[in-house]
């Protein structure tokens, strides 16, 4: 090869934006050259390199842009602590086909009992599955919702979350929804029924919607929206905080008895 079809070589690769090629060929071909690789064998390794290379940082973008509060995984998740969550049903739904299929989750329980650990693991599925995930608290997102409102883009904000594949709502219920709050919810909801897939979690039963809307029939209503395609799982057990603290408490005590 001589140097003029190097430069152009080197310059096409960098038109191209193929980085990772550019980045490996001069090594490679060296070795392959040592190795007898095939002209197919050397095309097949260098695009299979780029490929993995580009899938890795769209990982990384999408995984970012989901501002996860916390890392955390399924394979974390100790589901013998807590038997009231079906494994099964968590492995089912960690084949995605909640997403395809546009269909919701709902995590209902006491504090500390992993529903924000699962919505985030299944959110990180998502993601790696090549989805686009966003997680906010419920909140926060209406705060967000109302003040898009209040300055005239609520059009803009509501088009800005409707277009996540999976939207993650957590902790609904924490704080009640004023009417405007509720109301934007609701618009957002309807927005992304039977569009796209929400996980919510909340510490209060389908019963206690009412109040968290302060509205019964916006509350029924959203329910009924989310409600028509979801799985829920209600986690019914003991905190896992607690039982740290406690693991923690025994810790200290046991050399002093
Ligand atoms: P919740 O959202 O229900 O209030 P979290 O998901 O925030 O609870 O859980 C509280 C903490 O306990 C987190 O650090 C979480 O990773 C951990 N945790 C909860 N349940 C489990 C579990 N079954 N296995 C492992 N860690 C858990
Ligand atoms: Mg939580």
């Amino acid at each position: 090869m001589n140097n003029f079809t190097y430069e152009r070589l080197h310059n096409n690769l960098q038109c191209l934006k193929l980085d990772t090629i550019e980045e490996i060929l001069d090594n490679y071909l060296e070795l392959a050259a040592k190795d007898s690789k095939t002209t197919m064998e050397v095309l097949d390794h260098l695009l299979e390199q780029e490929r993995k290379h580009r899938d890795a940082a769209a990982i990384n973008r999408r995984m970012k842009s989901a501002v996860f509060p916390v890392k955390k995984t399924l394979e974390e998740f100790d589901f013998e602590f807590q038997p009231s969550v079906d494994k099964t049903v968590i492995k089912d739904l960690s084949t995605l086909r909640f997403v395809h299929n546009t269909e919701n989750i709902v995590l209902l329980g006491p504090p500390g009992v992993g529903k924000s650990h699962l919505a985030v693991a299944l959110g990180m599925e998502a993601v790696k599955a090549g989805f686009s995930v966003y997680f906010v608290n419920a909140g926060n997102l209406i705060e967000r919702l109302k003040k898009a409102n209040r300055e005239g883009v609520f059009e803009k904000k509501m088009r800005d979350f409707t277009k996540y594949k999976l939207l993650i709502i957590d902790e609904m219920g924490y704080l009640p929804f004023d009417e405007e709050g509720a109301h934007c919810l609701f618009q957002l909801i309807s927005k992304r029924y039977e569009k796209s897939s929400t996980i919510f979690t909340s510490n209060k039963s389908y019963g206690e919607w009412g109040e968290i809307f302060q509205d019964h029939v916006i509350a029924a209503a959203v329910l009924d929206r989310i409600l028509h395609h979801c799985t829920t799982i209600n986690i019914k057990g003991e905190s896992y905080r607690l039982k740290e603290r406690k693991r923690q408490g025994i810790k200290t005590v046991i050399p002093y008895t």
